[in-house]
């Protein structure tokens, strides 16, 4: 069994993804409320492996609750995927006396989170920090409605212009493994084609009913593409239908990591900072091991070993309104 929690390290780990400084934020401060001495781990678990762990006070986290990224740096660290590096990550941990950690990331890092505390008995609590919204047991991840936003304020920009000369935009946006991005931009802006990795894309169709809007003068077209399509990008669905339909006027425009950065939504603000404060409510009452979610706006606790292997699922629904409300 685990000693009472005392000294808290805090990681963000993987894709960075903005409202990260405010969970650290939350952490640090809601800790401190607890007089536990409070570590900031750098650049995720290889800060922990190289030994790059700092003291945190109150002050510490001043200003950051607005500033996209992460002060504390992320990475991706392929010596804590072995035994080895765990066992060097873990011995830097106990100089300090730090039993107890809270990592801010995507599934991958909470995958290690788990290995970890299953190895070591230190209590860790995961924060789903990533803009893809892909992890299930919450409504919203940190850094998601942020990201959305900014997908949305460009494909309206883009829409401006595609308008003004009668263009097909496809506009491809982050997601490798879920469409939540493409889905909820897409929704947003009108988009009349959604391409997510869940549904099947049958290009065919597309080149028809875009044939079919052409001849009823419908000739502004956006179709928003999730970078993880399994039809393929951007370039490929356009590389198909510029052959298949050699008068339309297409571009291809790729947001690329615009989407990660920029200062967080006042929900990211919001979520990261209820989250972070659970964090370290759920290491000192015991609640070991979970990953903190908001579910139907109550805190909600995931245990870590779920987390990593479920997946949140794309309501069938949703596809349907895009299919109705793109006319
Ligand atoms: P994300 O957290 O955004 O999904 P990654 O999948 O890249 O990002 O994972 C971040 C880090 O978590 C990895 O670089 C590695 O250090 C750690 N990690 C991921 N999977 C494992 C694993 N199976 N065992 C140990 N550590 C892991």
């Amino acid at each position: 069994m685990a000693d009472k929690v005392t000294k808290i390290g805090v990681l963000t780990s993987g894709g960075d993804s903005p409202g990260m400084n405010a969970a650290v934020r939350a952490v640090v401060r809601t800790g401190l409320y607890h007089n536990c001495e409070m570590f900031g781990i750098l650049r995720g678990y290889s800060g922990m492996y190289e030994d790059e762990i700092i003291p945190m006070d109150g002050r510490s986290v001043a200003n950051i609750i607005q500033r996209g990224g992460t002060i504390l740096k992320t990475s991706r660290c392929k010596e804590f995927m072995t035994a080895e590096g765990r066992a060097i990550a873990y011995q830097n941990l106990q100089k300090r006396g730090i039993n107890g950690l809270v990592v801010i990331g995507g599934d991958g890092s909470f995958k290690g989170a788990q290995i970890f505390s299953n190895e070591y008995d230190i209590p860790c609590i995961g924060l789903p920090g990533t803009i893809d919204k892909d992890i299930a047991g919450t409504d919203f991840t940190i850094g998601f409605d942020t990201a959305v936003n900014t997908a949305v304020e460009a494909i309206d920009k883009i829409r401006d212009t595609a308008d003004a000369h009668d263009r097909l935009f496809i506009v491809e946006v982050m997601g490798r493994d879920a469409g939540y991005i493409a889905l909820h931009s897409g929704i947003a802006t009108g988009a009349e084609n959604i391409l997510i990795p869940e549904s099947k894309t049958n290009i065919d169709d597309l080149v028809h009913t875009l044939t079919e809007k052409s001849k009823r003068k419908k000739l502004v077209n956006l179709i928003v593409v999730a970078e993880g399509d399994e039809y393929g990008g951007a370039e490929k669905v356009s590389q198909v239908i510029k052959e298949q339909m050699p008068t339309a006027d297409v571009r291809v425009c790729i947001l690329g990591h615009i989407q990660r950065g920029g200062a967080p939504t006042c929900l990211d603000r919001l979520i990261a900072s209820r989250m972070g404060y659970s964090a370290v409510e759920c290491l000192l009452n015991g609640t070991h091991n979970v990953m903190v979610g908001i579910v139907n706006n109550h805190m909600h606790y995931t245990p870590l070993d779920h987390a990593v292997k479920e997946k949140q699922t794309i309501d069938p629904e949703w596809l349907k309104i895009v299919k109705i409300l793109a006319r």
